[in-house]
């Protein structure tokens, strides 16, 4: 791109003109980040698997990386929040049945 005050070829990445410190205003993935695919869409999936759901819904077009990884957290949230219901299921079965309190 070139400096819209000095005219000068200039890098697509600057913040100013290396030239004469013009601002340079950015031209795009203002509107639109980069879908960089970060993990941490799928720990805030793992978190909470509907937000990572709607976050997956939403995404899956505009920034597939990033609704994968979203997606994947979110399922990997979903199944360990069943096993630890099961899990907790059973602990409780065995402790009423310990106590027999669930005889009474
Ligand atoms: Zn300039």
């Amino acid at each position: 791109m070139f400096c819209k005050n000095c005219g000068k070829e200039i890098d697509n990445n600057v913040v100013s003109c290396p030239y004469c410190n013009e601002y340079i205003t950015p031209v795009n993935n203002q509107t639109n980040p980069p879908d960089s695919g970060s993990i941490g869409w799928g720990f805030l999936g793992c978190c909470i698997p509907l937000a990572g759901l709607v976050l997956y819904l939403t995404w899956k077009d505009t920034k597939p990386l990033c609704a994968k990884k979203a997606g994947i957290g979110a399922a990997i949230g979903f199944v360990a929040y069943i096993l630890i219901s099961i899990i907790l299921f059973i602990f409780m079965v065995y402790f009423i049945a310990a106590t027999g309190y669930y005889y009474y």
